[in-house]
């Protein structure tokens, strides 16, 4: 697809390429296009900043992408595609909003839920040749396991059936999941496509180009199609990617031994640290462990709200993936209730680990 370093590409593509054009392709506000032109209407054609962010993250994931109004819409397009009384199978953790779609599905009789654990890989495999569609995440949210993705994508599969991965706690920097086989890549680009906690977006990533015009058409009939705004602020923000996630990712890690030897701290799940139940699956399938760490308390659900509280410069807030830290209690999340209620999602940011790591001693002193 393209043979610069990752590095590289995240600067190059994308770029309009016309004489005395700008650098940066230019938020475009347009709904229609004279005719005889490339694009006629921007709920079906994109703008230009969507095209521009598709081929970035195309690029990236190695195959072709299509920007979505957000993470969510980006999932219902692939559940769309879903003949009714599909056998659905999916994790048994993860985000919180598809695990919802998924479930109002079967209430409505559209398709069967079957819930799989991420590092039941033989289960996987077996399931692999009934389902119609398999919905991993990986990394998972918010327990960070890593599913052997190398074995379940190549596990034989219906030729219709689509296996997922929702790719955005890795981004496509630490894992791409089409070159191990997977059908679809999904990225919230909320998270760290976008980086800045300031626009909502999604993107699908394949090869297939029959499931890319099928999902295209879901997009058009469905008016999931994002804003030029949103995506042009998620092609500036694109660019930065490969700093932001090294340096924070960096910063998780040192964190996330800092939280391990602490005497408040009950457990640290992150998947570079050797008591990480997945961390060997990890080390051999992703480029690096992320920025994300969550860790229980010794206490309870209170314990951990004040410790939130408490925190100065790692911001309370929900999501994750932006510039600036930020942690929550996953527990109070609706339709997270079954996690530890001490449990802690901390998304590493790019600030100076020395600071993160006074805030949180100084707000764990305290626990
Ligand atoms: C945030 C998130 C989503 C949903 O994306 P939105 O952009 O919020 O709609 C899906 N999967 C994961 C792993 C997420 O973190």
């Amino acid at each position: 697809m393209n043979s610069l370093n990752p590095k590289s590409w995240l600067i190059a593509a994308g770029r309009p390429v016309e004489p005395g054009s700008p650098l940066n392709v230019p938020p475009m506000p347009a709904s229609s296009y004279l005719a005889g032109g490339d694009r006629h209407y921007s709920r079906e054609d994109g703008t230009p900043t969507t095209t521009a962010l598709e081929t970035i993250v195309g690029g990236l994931e190695g195959g072709q992408s299509l920007a979505f109004s957000s993470g969510m819409a980006a999932a219902a397009a692939v559940f769309d595609t879903l003949p009714t009384g599909a056998h659905v199978v999916m994790l048994d953790e993860g985000y919180q909003g598809v695990a919802g779609l998924a479930a109002a599905g079967v209430e409505k009789g559209r398709w069967q839920l079957q819930r799989l654990a991420v590092d039941d890989t033989a289960a996987w495999c077996n399931a692999a040749e009934t389902a119609d569609l398999l919905w991993l995440e990986s990394p998972s949210n918010p327990l960070l396991t890593v599913a052997d993705l190398k074995a379940i994508c190549v596990a034989p599969r219906q030729a219709h059936a689509l296996l997922v991965v929702d790719n955005t706690f890795a981004t496509p920097l630490n894992q791409q999941p089409l070159i191990l086989g997977a059908d679809v890549s999904m990225q919230s680009a909320t998270k760290f496509i976008g980086g800045h906690s300031d626009l909502l977006a999604g993107i699908l990533t394949v090869q297939d180009v029959a499931l890319l015009d099928k999902l295209r058409k879901i997009r058009t009939l469905g008016g999931a199609s994002p804003g030029t705004l949103e995506t042009w602020l998620a092609v500036r923000g694109v660019r930065t990617l490969a700093l932001r996630v090294e340096r924070a990712q960096d910063n998780a890690s040192q964190l996330a031994y800092f939280l391990e030897s602490h005497r408040a701290v009950e457990k640290v799940r992150y998947p570079g640290l050797s008591s990480h139940p997945t961390h060997d699956i990890a080390a051999a399938q992703l480029k690096g462990f992320g920025t994300m760490i969550s860790f229980d308390l010794k206490g309870d659900a209170e314990t951990a709200d004040e410790l939130c509280t408490r925190l100065k410069l790692i911001q309370h807030a929900t999501s994750l993936g932006g510039v600036e830290s930020t942690i929550e209690r996953r527990g109070k999340t609706p339709g997270q209730e079954y996690l530890p209620p001490s449990l802690l999602r901390l998304s590493v940011g790019i600030e100076s680990f020395e600071d993160l790591q006074a805030d949180l001693e100084q707000a764990l002193v305290r626990a």
